[in-house]
Formats: structure tokens, sequence, C-alpha cells
């Protein structure tokens, strides 16, 4: 084992700052990584703030994790010293379930150990896992992703997390050519929601309730915007759409959405209101509609992404900040005050915690 420097928080209602947590020594599978950028999701702040259930404390956030390789096991054999790799929500899962052998480790029947805030298995009993807001980590490396080269590594972060949960809905529900693909919400997965489905060559409707974003989501790639407080744009575009990537996570009717749907269309719900939706049966009923959920994506599909990004020329829009400006950028992220995710430049990171 060896120690490293983190950001950590003991308790859900104190901020984060550094401290010092203890890492395994890499195993015959594993890849060391010397991180270099890490995101900052919206779960990091559920999780650090115990606001879903279970937060094991002290708690080390962040799984948008992009770096070099420091030392790899005596079996690594994918990946070298000083290659710039990835990490992202999921750093292992059972390996055998049908989900598992699918390649949708995220939906691990046997539960998939998060990057951070899951029992350690490695570490032993009783040890949960450290995120990316850390200047190390070590991962299996079935669970690292290649970082190809021409992708800006501080902007590709957020694709481990907000991109691919957005674009494996994307790519489940056929988004391409010639369909029209509606996005409600633009913040961190909406914006990728966007530019993605651009990218693969859909029709890009923004839905928002704000007409001040309208030129933002245009310049991220949408192709006509929907206000949706206006009654009468939301009648005109009653069953247009074939898919909606739904990205909000405050309580919202979700209804006026199903009703801009085409026949068969569906409503994939990403972002993840604290209340239950209600639904109303005849908002699905005519017209064979689907309200549905995804979860981020599995490594072989992250790592689709992560190179369909790099070919695409696309990439996340951040705002870097330095590690101690962490508690700051949590409050800016609850007034939705970002554009579009927070990266946190690990430089920053002192390398020694204070005693
Ligand atoms: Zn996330
Ligand atoms: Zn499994």
């Amino acid at each position: 084992m060896f120690t490293t420097s983190a950001y950590a928080c003991d308790d859900g209602s104190s901020p984060l700052k550094l401290a010092s947590i203890t890492r395994r020594d890499p195993g015959p599978r594993d890849v060391e990584i010397e991180i270099e950028y890490c995101g900052v999701c919206h779960s990091d702040i559920h999780t650090a703030r115990s606001e879903w259930a279970g937060t094991m404390y002290p708690c080390v956030p962040g799984h948008e994790i992009i770096g070099r390789v420091a030392r790899v096991g005596s079996d690594v054999t994918a990946f070298k010293t000083g290659e710039r790799v990835g990490a992202g929500c999921i750093v292992d899962s059972c390996r055998q379930c049908a989900s598992c052998a699918d390649g949708l480790e995220q939906y691990c029947e046997n539960g998939m150990t998060g990057t951070y805030n899951s029992p350690d298995k490695a570490m032993g009993e009783g040890a949960h896992t450290f995120g990316g807001y850390s200047a190390r980590v070590v991962v299996d490396d079935r669970y690292v992703l290649r970082i190809p080269e021409g992708l800006d590594p501080a902007a590709a972060a957020p694709l481990l997390c907000a991109g691919i949960t957005t674009y494996s809905p994307l790519r489940h529900w056929q988004a391409g050519p010639g369909k029209r693909i509606g996005v409600v919400g633009l913040g961190g997965l909406g914006h990728m929601a966007v530019k993605l489905a651009n990218a693969m060559g859909a029709t890009v409707v923004m839905i928002t309730t704000s007409p001040s974003k309208a030129e933002d989501a245009k310049k991220l790639g949408a192709h006509e915007v929907i206000v949706s407080r206006e009654p009468q744009q939301m009648k005109n575009a009653a069953g247009s759409l074939d898919l909606i990537i739904d990205a909000v996570a405050a309580d919202h009717d979700i209804n006026a959405y199903l009703a801009l749907l085409k026949r068969d269309g569906a409503l994939v719900q990403v972002g993840a209101p604290e209340k239950p939706l209600s639904v109303h049966a005849f908002s699905l009923i005519p017209g064979r509609k689907t309200f549905a959920g995804s979860m981020i994506g599995g490594i072989a599909e992250t790592q689709e992404m992560l190179d369909f990004c790099a070919e695409k020329g696309i990439a996340a829009e951040i705002e870097m900040i330095r590690m101690d400006q962490i508690n700051e950028a949590y409050e800016r992220m609850l007034k939705s005050d970002v554009r579009y995710r927070f990266v946190i430049d690990m430089k920053t990171l002192p390398s020694q915690a204070a005693a």
C-alpha cells in the first residue's frame, strides 16, 4: 500500500479538504494512474453530502479521471507507462453475470464497484473506494480507458460520465440521420447530448424553459429550439420527435414532453430527480410510447464513445478550477452557474497533506 494526497470530506456537512489516503500497490493486472484532470459531476455533490443513502466517510469523490500511466502490473499488456488513460464511474464488476458478459458492467447483477463510495474488495473488509480528487489511483486494466491522441485531455474528462451517460441511450435508441432527437436540460449531461446527437447526424431539438439558452444550444449543435413555457411552441411540436433525452434532475412534468414524441417514440430519463415522476397512462398508451431510463455505459461502449469523440473532434465545454476551489464550485453548480462542466486541474493538489 502507499499513501497519496486527496481532497476528502469527513461527513455530509463539512467542506472537502486536503487529506492523505491509502491505495493498494498495483497487482499483476493493475494500472496506477497519475491523475492530471478530474471532472466534477453532480453525483459527487450528492455523495459528498450524503444526499443518497449510504455515503462512507472519509469520502473522496470524482469519477471523470484523466491521467498518465505511472506503473503497470506484470500481466498488463494493453497499457504502457506514460500513456494517457482514463477511468470513469466503474472500476470493477463481477465479470460473470449476464450483464458483465454482455459488456454492460454498469448493470452488473452482483453490483458494480463504483470509482468512489463502493466497498473496495481489493483493499479488504470494511474498505471503500476513493475517487479522482486525488493525485493517484490504481485501477484494474479491464476498467481503464485509452484516451485517443487529439482529444484535449481536460475536456475529455467529462466524457467519462456525462459523455457516456448520453452516448449510450443515443446509440441504444439508434440516433442518426433522419431521426429527430429532443434534449431536455442544458447542463453537463444535456450539452453532451446535443453535441453527440449532432455528431451522429441526427436533427437535434433543444427543449428548454428559458429562451436565453436558445443561442447557446445552437452554438453547441442544436438545429431547433422549443421553449417549453410557450404553449403554442409545444403544441406545434407535438408528435414530432423520435427520442427525447431528459437530463433534468429537478422535479418536472414529463407528460408535457411525452406529448412531443412520435408513435413508438421513447423518452429516456438520465437526470435523476429526487421525487418520483408522475406519468399519465394516457401519455404512453396512444402512440405506444416508451418511458425509459439509462445509466452510464459499459467499458467497451465508453471506449467506443471516446474514439467517436476523437474522430468527430468533440469534447465537453469546461471551466477549469484549482483543487482548492472545489467547495465554491459545488455552490456554483447548485445554482447552475457553470458552462457546462467544472474540471479540476490536479496539478493544483498539494502533494503532501498537512499533518
Ligand atoms: Zn457522474
Ligand atoms: Zn456482473
